[in-house]
């Protein structure tokens, strides 16, 4: 992308209605604009972060045997009715009124809605387990939107949920899951905490949140430093992996057990705040049973099937790793989510040679590169892709132009190189 000729709308000043730095950086660096309260529009840059995250999510939702659909936002009033939540959820639930006098409402999470699908078109238990996900918006009427995406109300979120024979089905499920949430998480480049949660609006008796690290957090969070360790992920060993996770300590601040925290050595005890990030449940045959959807067993007699639902939330991700991975200057993308993987920064527009060597570059990275072709000084060049994040700056001036030189700056680290084109070009690809 060109930077003169992109729908980058920075700003100069600090928004005031952005209290926290993932907010103040999306609005700054023109990443969204807001459109009405907790509703955003994503621009070219917020957009292709969003698009990154949610394809990592895809294809681990995949590995793990996961298969997408894509159900409407607009729902049914009558299938709410079926589980009895339509009632029950309140004033978060958007409403809305056709012209026939129909009830439809702007669905806040699935459930209702994918048991009827897969009811449909399962008889026997031999067409189980079933295992549907979506990546699709959900709006809730928040109390309070705040924080930009982190608590929207129209926001992204990737919905699986299992339909198993048995118990033991659900909960292998249930613990795949968690493995496939723990990689995904990982690839993306932050550090997410499975613990022990409440089941809230959705019930039923088992689940975990994820919650990325951020003091910005709106949970307290406390946590083994067994969790730093490194990445447990790479295994197929899904019960090992899945009491590792879950006799490591770690808790909400709503789930916080003293008496266990004590236990840890002091040293190894950790406290802070978390970003809930996604959620999984198993809950059994809550809507199996209320939406009546039986399955004829090998037995001939009919069962309700055990069900389960993993949520992620897309567009909070995208703030939460801004809260996760910022400094003074900006933003610092994880390489694997950055929405270019350099900025090339021309020291020189109109100098022919800068200008052959800039577009050099980018015609080699094409859609990986942003171009800062302005005419605007050096000083707000640098301090733009600082701002912006962009994992790798090359930087490309009249000299180096001249001797086939460019400068790489690592923005993570600060760190610099001056390496010969080719070899620049070799090292932001990575
Ligand atoms: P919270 O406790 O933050 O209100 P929740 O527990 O009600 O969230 P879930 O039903 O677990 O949310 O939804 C799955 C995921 O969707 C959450 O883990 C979160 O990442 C995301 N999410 C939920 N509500 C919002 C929101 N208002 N804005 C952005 N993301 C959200
Ligand atoms: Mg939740």
């Amino acid at each position: 992308m060109r930077l003169s000729r992109s729908l980058i709308p920075t700003l100069k000043e600090t928004p005031a209605e952005a209290q926290i730095a993932s907010h103040r950086l999306m609005l700054r660096t023109g990443m969204i604009r807001q459109m009405a309260s907790g509703i955003y529009a994503w621009l070219p840059t917020g957009l292709k972060v969003m698009s990154k995250i949610a394809q990592i999510v895809r294809e681990e939702q995949d590995a793990a045997g996961a298969q997408e659909v894509l159900m409407p936002t607009i729902q049914s009033a009558d299938l709410w009715r079926e589980s009895g939540r339509y009632d029950a959820y309140g004033k978060e639930m958007l409403r809305i009124t056709d012209r026939h006098e129909r009830e439809l409402l702007y669905g806040p999470t699935n459930e209702e809605m994918i048991t009827s699908i897969v009811r449909d078109s399962t008889k026997s238990y031999r067409d189980l387990p079933r295992l549907p996900y979506q990546i699709q918006w959900k709006f809730r009427d928040e109390v309070r939107p705040r924080f930009g995406v982190l608590r929207g109300r129209e926001f992204l979120m990737k919905d699986a949920y299992s339909f198993d024979l048995d118990y033991e089905g659900a909960v292998r499920v249930y613990k795949s899951m968690m493995l496939a949430y723990m990689r995904t998480f990982h690839r993306i480049g932050v550090t997410a905490i499975p613990m022990r949660a409440d089941t809230g609006q959705i019930g039923g008796d088992l689940s975990h949140e994820f919650h990325i690290l951020a003091p910005t957090g709106e949970s307290g969070v406390f946590y083994d430093a067994a969790f730093e360790a490194g990445d447990p992920f790479a295994t197929d060993d899904i019960n090992g992996f899945y009491e590792q996770m879950t006799t490591i300590y770690a808790a909400t601040d709503e789930k916080h057990d003293t008496a266990a925290w004590e236990k840890i050595p002091a040293e190894r005890r950790r406290e802070g705040r978390g970003i809930e990030v996604g959620q999984i449940f198993y809950f059994g045959t809550k809507y199996s049973q209320a939406m009546d959807f039986t399955v004829t067993g090998p037995d001939g007699q009919k069962f309700y099937p055990e069900m389960g639902s993993y949520g992620i939330g897309v567009s909070r991700l995208v703030g939460a790793i801004i809260e996760a991975r910022h400094d003074e200057a900006g933003i610092i993308w994880p390489d694997a989510i950055a929405p270019f993987k350099a900025a090339i920064l021309n020291l020189r527009q109109g100098d022919a040679a800068t200008d052959g060597l800039c577009e050099q570059l980018y015609a080699a990275l094409g859609a990986d590169a942003l171009y800062d072709d302005r005419d605007e000084r050096a000083g707000a060049k640098f301090a733009e892709a600082d701002l912006m994040g962009h994992p790798w700056q090359m930087i490309v001036g009249p000299r180096g132009a001249a001797a086939g030189m460019v400068e790489l700056k690592r923005r993570a680290t600060g760190e610099r190189l001056e390496l010969p084109v080719a070899e620049a070009l070799a090292k932001v690809r990575g």
